[in-house]
């Protein structure tokens, strides 16, 4: 490899040389890149062979990434609204004009209260200093609300700290060994599909592979078994299967004596899941519950790839919780290969108090606004207990038009005359169409990061490749030159990007190994939990959870009903998830035309009895709605969607649909019943053909 070994942030260039990087993506895999740049262009994004998770191959979406970097529409120079907000009219202005008048701003609306300036951001980029690296210090100095960051994974990841402790699990790659593999909400070969390459090696050796979701998917398609249940019963599923366990004595009782707590009331709970009345909850045979718990219960090792898209309903940190009891209850955890794996972060030892730096709030403690709830919350007066109206947002890493729910009220909020809107982004998406200030960020190519990954245990490190294009900054850079403007003149804002890098993990991983390799392993045991040492309280997996009883909830894991269950309503008869299109990732890549041709257009997978009753075929325009809005696609009529259910692939952009609206149109703003996360797969809606 040809690596710079300047210490500023930029790349050195030569006639030809290959540049080691990380895939900022959201996505489990965390891939090491390699950059081939030839005369200080980056020609080719490949896989990098030496890195055991990546090996050598990318999804179809991040190959295609030079694509995306020299795309014809990259925003290469600040811009500034003239136009309506929403009508995407924009003059280009200099990075002067516009700075400063965002800090003059910033500067105002500060005088009277700071929490009125609202910073929102998610997983646009998961490098941990474009995320928040400098961004964090900036909001913290200048006293900012606070962002509840749940868009995503809080009600999973709050169900497994109030079970593991933390957001850990065992080792993908020992997934390979594993004789049962059970993945369970995951349509793995869109989403995460280094794992699925590890399940084939298994099923090659053996193993028996089972998919529980209500989409077949490409993924459940490919398993021996699917359980097609519906949407946000998954617990109810698990407690079936710990009833199962129960009755057959599958159980592992040296392992739940020993590093278990709250067995005797977690196993009276189970006892009221038979499986027949799981089976009616959840719309499967029982047949299918009964095998799949003597497949459990006698097959070691048996490990679970749970993934986040079943805990965007209203019990979804009660369903995670309930599966993540279960690897204890059959002392799956003993094996390399056994346990269960939703998320791997929490195994990272990020320094976040150096990286982010919260002394820089010096006391103050601003309010914390949902990123869930942004549509509901812009919309809100001033009140003693909301706190002052939101006044500014500054948008970076995130699309919320689109991808926020209820997109009915995101956008009435964002159109706001009243309302000062910085977006920092790639590409004019929805969100930036309602910007004041459009700012042209860097992508992965043109800047340092560094990685955490939340599907394996290994630290990546991100070089810049290539110079930034046009006039185009990092996102760090941005919040250093809006930092020097208003003064703030801590030394913390000089730190340089690469600085950053080296504070993000500290001494805790090796800094020269990342730059020697570009990757670092974590130093962890092959079977974290073989001998209990869960990250909790007393060591031990709690299925009765001491923190949730404090709170008044339910200590033990229960099947709560979604907010809109499946019949529940004679105007909205059928349930809508919105699982991802294969060839993007949540708003991302969806403007990148040679992707978004293998997509062709916004689709409703339906199954063949609900479109017959409505007379509607494949092809036709239909109107998906509900009360909070409607939405136009066309129907794919398709055994992909199991009856009562339909499909609603997400996330397209607004303006790329066919009436300027998305799925998100028909999501609530309700909350899950952990983590206060969005329930975007607990919404019901009706469809009519608009072809007839
Ligand atoms: S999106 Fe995922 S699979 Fe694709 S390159 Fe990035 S990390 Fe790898």
């Amino acid at each position: 490899m040809t690596e710079p070994t300047s210490s500023t942030d930029q790349p050195s260039f030569q006639k030809s040389s290959t540049v080691l990087g990380a895939c900022p993506h959201d996505c489990p895999d965390t891939c090491a890149l390699i950059t081939t740049v030839e005369h200080g262009v980056a020609v080719r994004v490949q896989g990098n062979p030496a890195h055991r998770h990546t090996d050598g191959a990318l999804c179809t979406k991040v190959s295609r990434y030079t694509e995306r970097t020299y795309h014809p529409e990259r925003l290469l120079q600040p811009l500034k609204r003239v136009g309506p907000k929403g009508s995407g009219r924009f003059e280009p202005v200099g990075w002067d004009a516009a700075l400063d008048d965002i800090a003059a701003r910033l500067t105002t609306i500060a005088a009277r209260d700071p929490q009125a300036i609202q910073p929102y951001s998610y997983a646009g980029t998961m490098g941990l200093v474009q995320g928040e690296g400098m961004a964090a210090r900036f909001f913290h100095r200048l006293g900012a609300a606070h962002l509840e960051r749940t868009i995503c994974a809080s009600a999973g990841a709050e169900g497994l700290m109030n079970t593991l402790g933390g957001k850990v699990g065992m080792k993908v790659e020992h997934f390979a060994q594993a004789k049962l593999i059970v993945i369970w909400g995951s349509n793995s070969i869109a989403s995460n599909l280094h794992f699925w390459r590890l399940a084939q090696q298994a099923k090659r050796d053996g193993a028996r592979l089972v998919c529980i979701d209500p989409r077949r998917s490409e993924t459940a398609e490919k398993c021996h078994e699917h359980i097609a249940l519906r949407p946000g019963t998954d617990a109810a599923l698990a407690l079936a299967l710990m009833h199962e366990l129960v009755q057959h004595d599958w159980l592992d009782h040296d392992y739940i004596e020993q590093h278990t707590e709250g067995w005797a009331l977690l196993r009276e709970r189970a006892l009221q899941w038979p499986p027949e009345r799981a089976a009616a909850v959840c719309g499967v045979p029982v047949q299918q519950i009964t095998d799949l718990a003597r497949a459990y219960g006698t097959t070691q090792p048996a490990a679970i790839r749970l993934n986040y898209g079943m805990q965007r309903v209203r019990g979804g940190g009660n369903a995670v919780r309930a599966v993540a009891c279960l690897p204890a209850l059959v002392g799956a955890w003993r094996h390399p290969a056994g346990g269960l794996l939703l998320s791997a972060s929490g195994h990272f030892p990020v320094q976040r108090a150096a990286l982010h730096r919260p002394d820089l709030l010096a006391g103050r403690t601003p309010r914390t606004i949902n990123m869930s709830t942004i549509g509901n919350d812009l919309l809100r007066p001033a009140s003693p207990g909301f706190g002052p109206q939101i006044e500014a947002l500054i948008v970076y890493n995130s699309n919320p038009v689109a991808v926020a729910p209820e997109s009915g009220k995101v956008v009435q909020g964002f159109a706001r005359d009243d309302l000062f809107t910085v977006v920092l982004e790639h590409f004019q998406t929805d969100t930036a169409d309602y910007a004041d200030y459009i700012l042209p960020a860097t992508t992965q190519l043109e800047h340092w990061d560094i990685h955490a990954s939340y599907g394996h245990t290994d630290v990546l490190l991100n070089r810049p490749a290539i110079a930034p294009l046009g006039q185009a900054r990092t996102n760090t850079d941005i919040f250093r030159a809006l930092a020097a403007r208003m003064g703030f003149d801590d030394p913390c804002f000089a730190d340089d990007d690469l600085q950053l890098c080296r504070t993000a993990f500290g001494d805790a991983v090796s800094f020269e190994t990342l730059l020697e390799h570009g990757h670092a392993t974590l130093p962890l045991p092959d079977a974290p939990f073989a001998h209990g040492g869960f990250p909790t309280a007393s060591g031990r997996c709690t299925f009765f959870s001491p923190r949730l009883a404090a709170q008044g909830q339910d200590g033990l894991p229960d099947h709560l009903p979604n907010f809109e269950t499946a019949g529940s309503s004679p105007h909205y008869p059928l349930a809508m998830i919105s699982p991802p299109a294969r060839n993007f990732l949540n708003s991302t890549f969806v403007n990148v035309k040679s992707l978004r041709d293998m997509e062709g257009e916004p689709l409703l997978e339906m199954h063949a009895d609900d479109a017959g009753a409505r007379g509607i075929q494949s092809g036709h325009l239909v109107r998906v709605f509900n009360d909070r809005g409607e939405y136009r696609c066309k129907v794919k009529v398709s055994p992909r969607a199991r009856p009562g259910v339909v499909n609603g692939l997400g996330v397209w952009w607004r303006k790329l649909g066919p009436s300027g609206t998305n799925v998100n149109e028909l999501t609530s703003q309700k909350l899950t019943d952990m983590g206060h996360g969005p329930v975007f797969y607990d919404c019901l809606v009706e469809v009519a053909s608009l072809s007839a």
